[in-house]
């Protein structure tokens, strides 16, 4: 295994070994190994580039290194940065997981089920990317998610540009078990009032995280932004979950020949409420 010691090294590693992955915490990837899925011919490994294990202020954004593990995203500091990004990573499996995750293996990886992501998407956030010959290339994280922008061979993942809201911001996560697992559903919403904004995403239910814009623009609409305090009734916020739920779970589509849509099945049903309850929470949550 070839352990550069910044971003530029690695990238001409991996531009001189073609076959070569690279590998970060190593929790995705020596999974995908142990079970056979994977056998690359040689490693560039991530864990000894210090420049991508912090963060720095740039412009009113949070510039994130894709080797910032859960566990450092999850204390106090961070989370005071950036709230729902640190609850994401509280969440984010079991302690030995959590201490060797990274951020760029979660986004890299692209699980539907990465916590991170429903977050980054709620908070429209951008990646670096790193190229040969020091090249510097941003995209939207959802198009990388989206699979519209993929990485070349030789490129990786530097660094991830959150902008600093200072507002409140939720992550909630549905396990379908009691302590640490896998999302079934996740929803982060992050209030943005400098713009009037409510984004929401929601994971884990799709093969990237969604945003259900009408419902963004529609509870946005009703907030008094300019009140001591923004409060909605309780109706408001559960016609928000619903709106939420549905626009990530739709009804199915009636048939050609005019009769009804068959109703969903109890499983997709009890996904729906619990999209319906998770955005409910998080956005009073966000509130009080
Ligand atoms: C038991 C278990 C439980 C888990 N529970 C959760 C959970 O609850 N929530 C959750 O979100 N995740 C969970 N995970 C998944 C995993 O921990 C995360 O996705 C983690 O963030 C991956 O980071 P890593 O550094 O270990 O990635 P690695 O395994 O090192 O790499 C993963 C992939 O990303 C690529 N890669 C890594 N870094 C970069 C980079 N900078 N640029 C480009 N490509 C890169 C690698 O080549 C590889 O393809 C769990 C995993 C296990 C094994």
């Amino acid at each position: 295994m070839t352990l550069p010691a910044s971003l530029d090294e690695a990238v001409a590693a991996l531009a001189a070994m073609p076959a070569a992955v690279p590998v970060a915490g190593g929790t995705d990837l020596m999974a995908a190994v142990n079970r056979g899925l994977l056998r690359p011919a040689g490693l560039v490994g991530l864990g000894r580039i210090n420049e991508i294990r912090g963060w720095q202020y740039q412009d009113g954004h949070a510039l994130l290194g894709a080797g910032l593990t859960h566990a450092r995203m999850g204390r106090p500091d961070f989370a005071a940065l950036i709230p729902a990004l640190a609850a994401a990573a509280r969440a984010a499996g079991p302690p030995q997981i959590r201490n060797a995750g990274t951020l760029g293996g979660n986004i890299a990886s692209a699980a539907p089920t990465g916590d991170a992501l429903p977050v980054l998407a709620a908070l429209e956030a951008t990646l670096v990317i790193a190229g040969q010959d020091g090249a510097r290339r941003e995209i939207p994280v959802s198009h990388l998610l989206a699979g519209r922008d993929m990485l070349a061979p030789a490129e990786l993942i530097g660094y991830v540009r959150v902008p600093l809201l200072h507002a409140p911001q939720v992550f909630l996560k549905a396990t379908g078990r009691t302590g640490p697992g896998r999302a079934t559903a996740s929803v982060a919403v992050v209030l943005d009032p400098a713009r009037r904004g409510v984004r929401c995403a929601v994971g884990a239910i799709a093969p990237m995280p969604l945003r259900p814009l009408e419902a963004e623009r529609w509870i946005a609409s009703l907030i008094d932004w300019d009140g001591e305090r923004a409060a909605l009734a309780p109706e408001a916020l559960g016609a928000f979950g619903e709106y939420v739920a549905a626009a990530c779970i739709p009804d199915p589509e009636p048939p050609a020949d005019g009769s009804p849509p068959p109703p969903l099945s109890p499983a997709v049903l009890h996904l729906r409420r619990t999209v319906a309850a998770l955005a409910r929470r998080a956005l009073g949550r966000a509130l009080s």
